[in-house]
């Protein structure tokens, strides 16, 4: 066997390549593949952002930038947290980042000491325990059910924590969920992470993509000492249509901020430096086209509700925000049994729920047109007949 690094060793694969590959593959032989696979908008970049990055690179916008991101751009990124989540971050406290992912996998990194724990809360975006194990720490899982509406309660988190827990991590948007929690069950989280003396990781991704009238809030937002144990992270890959363009930041207390700065002076250095052009546009512009989308997502998503409302044997809780229905498929055997089964019978390309801790699941995107949508949900429709 190949001697490598333990901890990479440990690393699960992705769960979700087999049927992406298998979705591309019958794709390219000409087959009708209806994809609610995607982890990505379907919109391309507005073009006034990539007119902005042409400009960039004719100017000779080429070269490195500081490691942590340029200073326009740490500056917006400032501005967006004042403006839209009532957070008083200065430059030196945000690190730019390729992707939200990179600023996470750097978070955790500094964060997890050899054998800590992080809590997890289930289902859960597939990366975090994968980073967690490469930082050395254990992954501690915590169950939520459709039942309670896939969100942690303050006594599960209580009875999660243990003497070596240092961290939680918390996505609101949540993949797959969609679940958003509110203000009022943020400030009991962070009033047990204050207690228990445990830092919040806040992904906060797909904050843009809510389809309700309540305003975000983000849980560094609810007090001084929430504030002063999270790290909220942040990007434009989903808000703005540009997850090519790997552009997400950090930003938290500075003595965290200053560790994760050197860790990336000494492994990436600065993301694109075109790309952080763009995303200084996409910061700076007006939000029309993130209306556009968003108003778009939301059709799309009671859309889809509608449709497989009309499925009895599948049920889901309605995603408040991001673009995935996560649905029980239980009745039907193993995700990935099914999901492989939905792809070969009707060409539904769908990803399993065991990859995000909850096996028996479906994620359903809701990034594609209304007319895939009535495709892919009737194609499902007939499965589920034929499955009887
Ligand atoms: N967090 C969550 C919950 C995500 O779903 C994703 C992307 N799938 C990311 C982080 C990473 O986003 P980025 O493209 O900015 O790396």
């Amino acid at each position: 066997m190949l001697k490598v690094n333990e901890r990479i060793r440990q690393i699960t694969g992705s769960t979700t390549l087999a049927i992406t590959a298998r979705a591309k593959e019958l794709k390219d032989s000409g087959v009708d593949v209806v994809n609610f696979a995607a982890g990505e908008p379907d919109f391309d970049t507005p073009e006034n952002i990539k007119s902005v990055a042409i400009t960039a690179i004719n100017n000779g916008f080429t070269k490195y930038t500081p490691s942590s991101g340029a200073e326009d751009l740490r500056i917006a990124i400032c501005e967006k947290f004042k403006r839209d989540n009532n957070l008083d971050y200065n430059p030196g406290q945000v690190v730019v980042g390729c992707g939200a992912k990179h600023s996470i996998f750097n978070t955790i990194m500094v964060l997890c000491e050899d054998g800590d724990e992080v809590i997890i809360p289930t289902p859960y975006w597939v990366s975090y325990p994968e980073m967690v194990k490469i930082a050395g720490g254990i992954p501690k899982f915590l169950s939520t059910t459709i039942d309670n509406g896939f969100k942690m309660t303050p006594r599960d988190l209580v009875q999660s924590i243990t003497p070596r827990t240092k961290l939680l991590i918390l996505n609101s948007p949540s993949n797959p969920t969609g679940v958003v929690y509110s203000k009022k069950e943020l400030e009991a989280i962070a009033e047990i992470c204050t207690k228990n003396n445990l830092y919040i990781i806040s992904d906060e991704i797909y904050e843009k993509l809510i389809y309700s009238d309540v305003p975000y809030i983000s849980i560094a937002s609810l007090s001084k000492e929430a504030f002063d144990r999270t790290i909220t992270i942040n990007g434009v890959s989903k808000a703005y249509a540009m997850t090519g363009w790997r552009i997400g930041y950090a930003a938290g207390p500075q003595e965290v901020m200053n560790f994760i700065k050197n860790l990336q002076d000494h492994s990436t250095s600065n993301p694109t430096s075109i790309s952080q052009k763009a995303a200084l546009a996409a910061l700076s512009f007006p939000e029309d086209n993130i209306i556009l989308m968003r108003n778009e997502f939301m059709l799309r998503r009671n859309l889809m509700m509608s449709l497989v409302d009309s499925i009895p044997e599948i049920s889901y809780i309605r995603p408040e925000g991001a673009f995935y229905l996560f649905c029980n498929f239980s009745k039907f055997g193993r995700s990935a049994t099914v999901a492989k089964k939905i792809l070969d019978d009707v060409k539904v390309a769908v990803i399993p729920g065991d990859g995000f801790g909850a096996e028996g699941y479906i994620r359903l995107t809701f990034s594609t047109s209304q007319e895939r949508i009535k495709e892919g949900i009737s194609r499902i429709k007939s499965w589920v007949g034929v499955q009887q």
